[in-house]
């Protein structure tokens, strides 16, 4: 008998003809994981299981992590023929447990020599004469022990939910806009968890801008990297574009207008990253450059779709998420952002197109766009 971990998948159950290279992404996503732990990874009749983990609590915790995985249970293995042994697993398996359960069996191998029936009345008697104290409850029992007879047979109580999604890199790949905020990572985490691979930009103002600030974003793509399964991060020299901003356009419109340039990077470094969308941490009228007119003009520099995952959402439920994804300790650390420096007293909230554009025609845009992209810098992490 060893104790092994028993993986499910959600969504990819959906995938009719393409199932098998989504199951094939997913045991890749988990042996990678895994593969510091020594975990052996192995897909068998639609099921991907774990063994041989040297941290069996570390390799949980991993596994849950992993976009795609719905759940996963610590499951005795043992083989099937040696009914009396899946008995007392059973036993086992309630060694702490007080109170009301069940048995649920479940037959892949149709020719097993008990029906599913039989095995949980077989199994139940044996774990009550063992443990006299507890009782049968079949339709609301507190626990319910697993038997499933497949090549081997799996003995196992309760699943541990898992983070659910798609592996990442079977829906494409998009490219963040990673402030040192608390928005933009959760934003990044909640597309990759659908699939996407991750690429991020980071526009950062030296001297206006640390050192500092610039390793927080750092810090921060570091803790995605182990769900995102590793992220560039672009960083982008952006002091020259908010001087000349500041310098030649309305006060009340540089923020937009800023947005704007970092758009425009945006989206010439997500063609280089053959990206299909971009992504942000935006959400419908948190500041001032996210008005519904401030997002249209923005929207409007992109040739690719502009993903924005919180559009909905209030800061008390980004701050849960970024809880749970461990980057929001990170995200509150006080360092300066480029949005911060300039800020002007007045943003415009509906921003008139006519004095944006006025505005970005007294700038040399395609210089100074080039001259960010030939200072950029690539972190891969
Ligand atoms: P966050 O909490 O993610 O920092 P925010 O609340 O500070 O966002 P804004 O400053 O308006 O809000 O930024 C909106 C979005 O623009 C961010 O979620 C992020 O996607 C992008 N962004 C802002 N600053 C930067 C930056 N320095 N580098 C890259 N992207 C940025
Ligand atoms: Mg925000």
């Amino acid at each position: 008998m060893r104790e092994i971990l028993q993986v499910r998948f959600g969504e990819i159950f959906l995938k009719g003809s393409n199932r098998p290279y989504f199951m094939r992404m997913l045991v890749e996503r988990i042996r990678n994981a895994v593969k510091e732990l020594n975990g052996h990874v192995w897909l068998s009749d639609s099921r991907v299981y774990v063994s041989d983990l040297t941290d069996m609590d570390e390799g949980i915790r991993k596994v849950s992590k992993v976009f795609g995985v719905h759940s996963l249970c610590r499951s005795l293995e043992l083989p099937k023929d040696d009914f009396n042994a899946i008995c007392e697993a059973a036993v086992q398996l309630v060694e702490d447990h007080h109170g009301t359960f069940k048995v649920n069996a479940r037959r892949s191998d149709k020719r097993y020599f008990m029906d599913s029936p039989s095995i949980n009345m077989e199994v139940g008697h044996y774990v009550l004469e063992k443990r006299p104290d507890l009782t049968v409850d079949v339709h609301n029992p507190e626990l319910t022990i697993s038997v499933e007879i497949r090549d081997q047979a799996y003995v196992y109580t309760k699943p541990i939910m898992a983070v659910g999604g798609m592996p990442v890199g079977t829906n494409g790949r998009a490219t963040l806009l990673l402030s040192g905020g608390i928005d933009s990572p959760v934003a990044g985490w909640m597309i990759a968890k659908r699939g996407v691979s991750m690429s991020a930009v980071h526009f950062n103002s030296p001297p206006y801008t640390s050192e500092r600030a610039k390793e927080k974003v750092l810090d921060l793509a570091r803790i995605l990297s182990e769900s995102l399964c590793g992220i560039k991060v672009h960083v982008v020299p952006f002091t020259d574009i908010q001087m000349q901003i500041h310098e030649k356009c309305h006060p009340d419109y540089t923020t937009i207008i800023m947005r704007r340039y970092m758009m425009r990077l945006a989206n010439a470094i997500a063609h280089k990253e053959r990206a299909q969308a971009l992504v942000t941490g935006e959400s419908i009228g948190q500041v001032a450059s996210q008005t519904m007119q401030a997002l249209t003009c923005t929207d409007e520099i992109a040739d690719i779709p502009v993903f924005r995952p919180l559009i909905g959402l209030d800061k008390v439920e980004i701050i849960d998420i970024a809880n749970k994804i461990g980057t929001y300790e990170t995200s509150i650390l006080p360092y300066e952002d480029c949005c911060t420096v300039f800020t002007p007293r007045h943003p415009a909230t509906k921003p008139k197109m006519e004095i944006i554009l006025e505005g970005e025609s007294k700038l040399d845009t395609e210089a100074l766009i080039q001259a960010a992209l030939d200072g950029t810098v690539v972190y891969d992490l």
